[in-house]
C-alpha cells in the first residue's frame, strides 16, 4: 500500500526526535530520502554488523540525501563493544529443555576455535574464567535472553568452564550472545575493533558515536583520549549506552561526562530483571533532561512492524510513554535496518509522537524545571527566562543563534511548548542539533562581525521563507552578542514578525 508522503514541515514542529538504524533494508538512496521525509533525524550505523566499505557507502548516501533535501541529519556510529558470545558451532543448534551444555572459556580468536558436532553440546566463550563469575544455580542467558539456563557444575581447571542445564527449548544461532546477569565481565571496554571503529568515525566526520557498554566515566575519558590522538579538534559527540548494572551504579557521573545517553533496553533487559526496565527508563530520562543532556530510548519500540504493517497496541503505548516521559529521541533498530517497510515504520512512529505531543501540557512541565536551573551558569539562567517569556507572551517560537550549541541545548533542557529554531554556522553542529529535543537547526553564514539586529533579521526572513513563521507572530531571540567573541549568553530580545521588525536599527 502506498502512503501519502508526510509534509516535510512536520520536522519543524515535532519535538521528540527519531533515530533510524540503516541496514540492508534501507541502504538505498530512495529509501533514505523517504526516511528523511517521514521524520528521520539521526541515522545510526551499527558496527556490530557493518564493514568499512558498507559504512562509507551508507554515509555517502545519507550525506547526499540530507544535502539534496536541505535537512539536518546526524550520522551516528554505534560501536560493537565488549560483547560476550558463544562459539564452536557453524550452524544453528536446537536446544531442548533439560539439555546439559558444557561452556568453556577460550582466548582464541573466533576463526581459530574448533567447530564441534552440535550433539556434543560443547561450546566456547570469549568470557575468561567463566567458572569464577558464576555459582551453582546462577542464571545464564543465551541468544539475547531467549534461552535460559542454570549453572549445575563449575570446572575450575584452566581455562575454566561451566556446565549449565537448559530451562527452555530454543535455537542457538551463530555466535549467540551469552549473559550472566549482574556479573562484572572481565573484558576490556574497548576491543581493537572498537578502537579502529572509533578512529574511523572521527576520520570520516560522523556527528556522534554511541559507545556500547560504557560502565564508568573512565571509559568515556579513554575514548576522548583516543579521539584526541586521532584528531585533536574533532567535534564528534559521545553517547553512552547504558546496558548493565555497573553503568546504572555510575549513572550520575556517566551523564555528566558524556554528551548524551542511550537507554539500550535490549542488553539492559538481560542484565537486570526485565520488570525493572520501565522504572529505570523513567528515572534516566528525567535525570538526563534535567542535566541538559539528550537521552534516547532504544530497542523494540515498533518491533512487530519489522514484518507487519501495524504495530501492537503495547508498542504504540510504549512509544507514546517515552514521549510523555520527555525523552529526546526514540530509536528504531531492526525495524528500519532489516524490516519490510522502513518508511512506513517511521511514518507510524511520527504519528504516535505527534498525537502524544499534542496532548502534553509543556508549559506546566517547563515551570517545574525552574528548580533545575543551574545557578552558576548564565546561559542556563537565560534559557529558562527565554522559555518562560515565550510561554507568557504566547510567542510562536524561540530563535537562538548558537556558535557551539550551548544555548540551543540549554533551551531544550526546559522542554518549551514552542519550537527552538537554532541557527548554527558550523555544519557539524547543525547536524548534531537534529538529536536535541525541540530543536530545529538551520545553517547560516558565520555571524561574526555582524550586528545582532542584522543577524536576527536574517534569521527571521529565513524562517518566513520556510513558512515556519508569518507576520504578526511573536518571536523571542536568545544570543550572545557581539557574535564570535566567545561570550556567554547575554541577550534576550522579543520581536513581532513584520516589515517593521528591527526597522529602527541599521
Ligand atoms: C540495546 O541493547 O538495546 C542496543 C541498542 O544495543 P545493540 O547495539 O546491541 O542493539
Amino acid at each position: 500500500m502506498m502512503l501519502a508522503p508526510t509534509p516535510v514541515r512536520t520536522q519543524t514542529t515535532r519535538r521528540t526526535k527519531i533515530i533510524c538504524t540503516i541496514g540492508p533494508a534501507s541502504e538505498n538512496p530512495g529509501c533514505i530520502r523517504e526516511l528523511l521525509r517521514e521524520g528521520m533525524n539521526v541515522a545510526r550505523i551499527n558496527f556490530s554488523h557493518c564493514k568499512y566499505d558498507e559504512a562509507l557507502n551508507r554515509v555517502k548516501m545519507l550525506r547526499e540525501a540530507r544535502a539534496e533535501l536541505d535537512m539536518p541529519l546526524a550520522i551516528m556510529l554505534d560501536t560493537k563493544g565488549p560483547e560476550v558470545r558463544m562459539f564452536g558451532y557453524n550452524k544453528p543448534v536446537l536446544l531442548n529443555k533439560g539439555d546439559s551444555l558444557y561452556i568453556e572459556s577460550t582466548d582464541k580468536q573466533p576463526d581459530d576455535i574448533p567447530q564441534l558436532p552440535p550433539e556434543d553440546k560443547r561450546f566456547f566463550t570469549n568470557l575468561p574464567r567463566i567458572n569464577k563469575l558464576c555459582q551453582i544455580g546462577s542464571r545464564v542467558l543465551l541468544q539475547d535472553g531467549f534461552i535460559e539456563a542454570e549453572v549445575v557444575q563449575l570446572h575450575a581447571e584452566w581455562p575454566g568452564a561451566v556446565t549449565v542445564r537448559v530451562l527452555n527449548d530454543g535455537k542457538l544461532k551463530d555466535k549467540a550472545h551469552l549473559a550472566i546477569p549482574g556479573a562484572d565481565y572481565p573484558i576490556p571496554f574497548m576491543s581493537d575493533k572498537d578502537r579502529k571503529d572509533i578512529a574511523f568515525a572521527v576520520e570520516n566526520d560522523f556527528e556522534y558515536i554511541a559507545l556500547s557498554f560504557v560502565r564508568t566515566s573512565k571509559d568515556i575519558a579513554d575514548v576522548k583520549e583516543l579521539i584526541k590522538s586521532v584528531r585533536p579538534d574533532s567535534p564528534i559527540r559521545l553517547i553512552a549506552k547504558i546496558e548493565d548494572k555497573q553503568a546504572l551504579a555510575n549513572i550520575y557521573d556517566i551523564i555528566k561526562d558524556s554528551d548524551g545517553i542511550m537507554i539500550a533496553r535490549g542488553d539492559l533487559g538481560i542484565e537486570v530483571p526485565i520488570e525493572e526496565l520501565p522504572g529505570l527508563q523513567k528515572n534516566i530520562i528525567k535525570r538526563c533532561y534535567l542535566a541538559g543532556k539528550p537521552v534516547i530510548v532504544a530497542t523494540q519500540m515498533l518491533e512487530s512492524m519489522t514484518d507487519k504493517p501495524y504495530p501492537t497496541r503495547a508498542e504504540v503505548t510504549d512509544t507514546a510513554n517515552a514521549v510523555v516521559e520527555l525523552t529526546s529521541a526514540v530509536m528504531l533498530s531492526g525495524e528500519t535496518a532489516n524490516g519490510s517497510h522502513p518508511a512506513r515504520v517511521v511514518n507510524m512512529m511520527g504519528r504516535i509522537i505527534d498525537r502524544t505531543e499534542a496532548s502534553i501540557d509543556y508549559r506546566t512541565l517547563a515551570r517545574i524545571t525552574h528548580d533545575y536551573v543551574d545557578r552558576d551558569n548564565i546561559t542556563n539562567i537565560m534559557a529558562y527566562s527565554t522559555v518562560d517569556t515565550g510561554h507568557d507572551w504566547n510567542a510562536r517560537a524561540i530563535a537562538v543563534v548558537t556558535a557551539n550549541g550551548i544555548g540551543a541545548r540549554a533551551l531544550s533542557k526546559f522542554r518549551p511548548s514552542i519550537p527552538i529554531y537554532a541557527f548554527a554556522h558550523d555544519e557539524a553542529l547543525y547536524h548534531q542539533l537534529a538529536l536535541n529535543w525541540g530543536v530545529v537547526p538551520f545553517l547560516i553564514e558565520n555571524p561574526e562581525g555582524q550586528r545582532f539586529s542584522e543577524v536576527a533579521k536574517k534569521t527571521m526572513d529565513l524562517l518566513k521563507n520556510k513558512g515556519a513563521i508569518s507576520n504578526g507572530d511573536k518571536l523571542v531571540f536568545m544570543a550572545s552578542s557581539p557574535f564570535g567573541k566567545g561570550r556567554p549568553t547575554n541577550t534576550i530580545r522579543c520581536e513581532v514578525v513584520g516589515d517593521n521588525a528591527f526597522h529602527d536599527e541599521t
